[in-house]
């Protein structure tokens, strides 16, 4: 029997081209994942710094528009983000469910490098002078 060596070299290639394929479809695939989970985080984020600047405004009897604007736009542009990257992910043909819960841990602190202010450390912007962070 023949065996043409060159043939099953060349398939092997081709076999091991797929396969590299295969791999970097799913990296990529896993990224936008990755990417998907971290907006969804500093969108959750974004949300509660919001939530606790308009409460802590409202309590005071403080108003603080540009503040409140600054997250509003951080926040459509989180969203808008997340509905490219959603967008992109139907575009392929995975149908992987999926599922993220955001960790349920209380921010830490962080300093404002602008004033020295105390903030959360998830916040956006600087609650004392409106610079972000
Ligand atoms: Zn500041």
């Amino acid at each position: 029997m023949n065996i043409d060596l060159d043939k099953i070299l060349e398939t092997g290639a081709q076999l091991a081209d797929s396969a590299k394929k295969t791999a970097t479809d799913l990296a990529q695939k896993g990224k936008k994942q990755v990417d998907l989970m971290n907006a969804q985080t500093r969108l959750s984020k974004a949300q509660r710094q919001l939530g606790a600047l308009v409460y802590s405004l409202e309590k005071n009897g403080e108003k603080n528009d540009l503040l409140v604007k600054k997250y509003v736009d951080a926040i459509s542009a989180i969203e808008e983000e997340i509905e490219t990257l959603k967008k992109q992910e139907s575009q392929g043909q995975s149908t992987y469910t999926y599922t993220y819960t955001a960790p349920a841990q209380e921010p830490g602190k962080k300093t404002c490098p602008q004033c020295g202010a105390e903030v959360d450390e998830d916040a956006l912007f600087c609650s004392c002078c409106g610079a972000q962070l």
